[in-house]
């Protein structure tokens, strides 16, 4: 059994082990790949792994060895999973293993903007409060978020796990989903979309990329935040409209963003998120933890090992 991992770098930069897979065959563990170099790679593997390196049909039919692709993540766009399933190849995904990274890494972000906390201790740092004649100074309103109202956008597992710290931290929640959630939590309310935007002091987006949230924070709704409330994006950066989010935070209509992802990543140095006002973006690292990629690595290898005795779990075609 031979086993290709295609770009194992982001999962496993090296704190986490690649043992349990060996144990199922001949494993070459590539930390990126090239396009022009997949084929090449991954010629005469049955089993192929990939994170973000792309199977199109066109490479798929190159490979007759191949008969097994697992992802190394939840979304499987990047593999033309029909063209697989044409070829009799299951392929197979890690539904769930960062819920509470992606929520805990939604206060990461708001806390940040509630108390800049990393600016003010660069202030310390640089001889600020040493030399201040006051015993405390703040650059930012600080905002306590107990009585603040948190707007949820899909009330999936991470908007869920999202509410959870949001009423932990004395918050209101307000929700907003497209389908009507069977139960739904003490002090969570679920209300439409324009008055969560209405009414929200913190909106944080928990969709999934579909056509339909395709640019679903566009000036317009932006446009009926409060003039001091923040949004955060740990979902997928296409959510928002970037020129528009831009244009909000630099004029004050917005008091500011907090973003794990962005419509393109990595992204154009030249995106008009980057130095925008108040605007914090952090490098697609919600998923991350070593917790969570820990729990995604023992998935990927156990849906392997599903596949190899003969009943595939987590198969998406
Ligand atoms: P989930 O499927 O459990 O929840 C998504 C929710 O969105 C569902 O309740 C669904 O009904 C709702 N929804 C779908 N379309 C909608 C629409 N048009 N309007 C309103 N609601 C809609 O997914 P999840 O596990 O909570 O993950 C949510 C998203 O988080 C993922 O799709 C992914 O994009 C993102 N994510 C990001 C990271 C990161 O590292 N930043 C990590 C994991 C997941």
């Amino acid at each position: 059994m031979r086993i290709v991992v295609l770009d194992g770098y982001a999962l496993n930069p090296g704190d986490l082990s690649w043992d349990n897979l060996r144990e199922y065959g001949e494993c070459d563990i590539y930390d990126r790949s090239a396009s022009e170099d997949v084929l090449a790679r991954a010629e005469g593997a049955e089993v192929v792994l990939t994170n973000k390196v792309m199977l199109s049909r066109e490479l798929i039919e190159q490979l007759p060895s191949l008969e097994y692709i697992g992802l190394l993540a939840t979304g499987y766009n990047v593999v033309d999973v029909a063209a697989a399933r044409d070829h009799g190849i299951p392929v197979t995904n890690v539904p769930t293993y960062g819920t509470q990274s992606v929520a805990q890494m939604v206060f990461a972000h708001l806390l940040n903007l509630t108390q800049h906390v990393a600016y003010h201790a660069q202030t310390v740092l640089d001889g600020r409060w040493s030399a201040s004649p006051d015993f405390s100074y703040w650059d930012y309103p600080l905002i306590e978020l107990a009585g603040c109202t948190m707007g949820i956008i899909g009330f999936g597992r991470i908007g869920r796990a999202t509410a959870h710290l949001a009423l932990a931290f004395g918050m209101k929640v307000l929700a907003y989903d497209t389908f009507e959630p069977a139960e739904v939590p003490s002090g969570v309310e679920l209300v439409g979309l324009e008055r969560l935007f209405r009414e929200s002091d913190v909106v944080s987006l928990h969709v999934p990329l579909t056509p339909e949230t395709d640019g679903m924070v566009n000036a317009e709704r932006l446009a009926l935040m409060k003039p001091m409330s923040f949004l955060i994006n740990t979902s997928r950066g296409p959510l928002i409209d970037e020129q528009a989010l831009a244009d909000a935070l630099n004029a004050g209509r917005l008091a500011g963003a907090g973003l794990d992802v962005l419509a393109v990543e990595p992204p154009d140095p030249n995106n008009p998120l980057m130095g925008a006002q108040n605007c914090t973006i952090t490098p697609h690292i919600a998923w991350a933890t070593k917790s969570a990629r820990s729990r995604l690595l023992n998935t990927a290898v156990e849906n392997v090992g599903a596949f190899l005795a003969g009943s595939p779990q987590n198969v998406v075609n």
